[in-house]
């Protein structure tokens, strides 16, 4: 005698979800904060990323948050990179990558990083 291990067959999926659509405009128009720097047509909805992006535009001099490390006259635009840039300092992390601010606690994760970023 034979047992069908077959279940019964699964009620079809029908659209019964229902997300709900976005993208359409909503009444309230949010506040757009333009960049101020000629040339650059960039807008943003916060004005703290507005403030972000203008750093961008500074001459590397003028970041705000620089490398209190002593010889070292990194600076950056936010401060979190500012403090993952100091760990390259404090030798918790101290393999940086050549090419761009990452930094690995680890060779091989750096060389990974290479192979994966840079193509190297
Ligand atoms: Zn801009
Ligand atoms: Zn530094
Ligand atoms: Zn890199």
């Amino acid at each position: 005698m034979r047992v069908s291990a077959l279940p019964a067959q699964a009620p079809a999926i029908t659209g019964s979800t229902t997300a709900k659509r976005r993208g359409r405009k909503s009444n309230k128009t949010p506040t757009i904060h333009k960049c101020i720097i000629t040339g650059c047509s960039s807008e943003f909805d916060r004005k703290y990323t507005l403030q972000q992006h203008i750093f961008t535009h500074l001459p590397k001099s003028q970041r705000p948050f620089a490398c209190t490390h002593e010889g070292c006259s990194k600076r950056f635009n936010r401060w979190a990179d500012k403090m993952r840039h100091e760990r390259v300092h404090t030798g918790e992390s101290s393999f940086q990558c050549k090419f761009c601010e990452t930094s690995f606690s680890r060779p091989d994760a750096r060389l990974n990083h290479y192979r994966r970023v840079h193509r190297e």
